[in-house]
């Protein structure tokens, strides 16, 4: 790391710390960039930062994810603007556990996340979608960046349409296989997040994503709070990903095919939606046949 990236980093951590709130993500943003670009030209010192940083990190989360899972839980909140999640830029990995990501993806806790790119804006108007069975059509059977297609035809003019009405798109999505293929970890990744890639270059619009990684609760495991329909994805969003602009509640919704009904796999969608209070709606309503 460059002495330059080190004072912006410090500078960033201290306003974090002082004013409790998250720092300005444009800005947050752009120093990750410049500090991933400075670590991508991969001088020696760089190299021996990073690896520092990744061995704290790693080391904390392979030896207590169960404790870190349970110390995770988001604590009660302002209904409107949530839980308060601690984060700050030290938090941020570019692996998940030991699969790599693209270098537009990064992690933070249990959750994958693509990095704002040019033409995304933070707004005070979510338009947020679920992605399997809501704007691409998958199966659990095929694996692969290129298996999946569009679930309705209409979704790039939607898409581009909400774009263009000031909304940010964003993606909040499940994905238990990263966690449970440990043995094929680095294939669910690539085939996840290869998709996403994938579908965000199809439909030509800039969209924010969120991959919930961690699983729901089962036999000593503990429920992971960014998993649907627990809502820690969107405060994550919300807090830290939207430049400190408030959401309007009003104008913001939320599209998922999970919604209870008697052929819907689960209800995660819907409840994900009422545990933040955004209006819900099934693809078909929305996208249309
Ligand atoms: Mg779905």
């Amino acid at each position: 790391m460059q002495d330059h990236d080190r004072d912006k980093l410090h500078k960033l951590v201290e306003n974090h710390k002082s004013d409790g709130k998250a720092a300005d993500v444009l800005n947050e943003s752009n120093l990750k960039r410049e500090m991933a670009h400075s670590m991508d030209d991969s001088n020696e010192g760089a190299e021996k930062d990073l690896e520092g940083i990744k061995i704290h990190c790693m080391g904390e989360f392979e030896e207590g994810a169960e404790k870190n899972l349970e110390e995770a839980k988001l604590p009660a909140g302002n209904k409107m603007i949530g839980p308060s999640i601690s984060f700050s830029l030290s938090d941020i990995k570019k692996e998940y556990k030991n699969a790599t990501l693209p270098a537009h993806w990064k992690v933070f806790d249990t959750v994958i996340f693509r990095e704002k790119e040019d033409g995304l804006h933070a707004s005070s108007k979510i338009a947020a979608f679920d992605f399997d069975g809501c704007l691409a059509n998958t199966s659990m059977k095929r694996v692969g960046a290129d298996q999946w297609s569009l679930q309705h035809k209409s979704i790039p003019e939607k898409l581009q349409r909400l774009y263009d009405d000031g909304y940010k798109l964003v993606i909040f999505t499940n994905e238990s296989n990263i966690e449970r293929w440990k043995n094929k970890r680095q294939q669910a990744v690539d085939s996840k997040v290869g998709r996403l890639d994938n579908f965000i270059e199809c439909v030509k619009a800039p969209i924010q994503v969120f991959i919930a990684c961690g699983l729901g609760k089962g036999k000593g495991i503990p429920d992971d709070p960014y998993r649907k329909p627990n809502p820690g994805m969107w405060w994550l969003m919300a807090q830290h990903f939207n430049s400190g602009i408030k959401i309007d509640m009003d104008q913001s919704f939320y599209v998922g095919d999970a919604a209870g009904r008697e052929n819907d796999h689960s209800d995660a969608d819907i409840e994900f939606a009422k545990a933040i209070g955004l209006k819900f709606h099934v693809p078909e309503e929305y996208f249309g046949f």
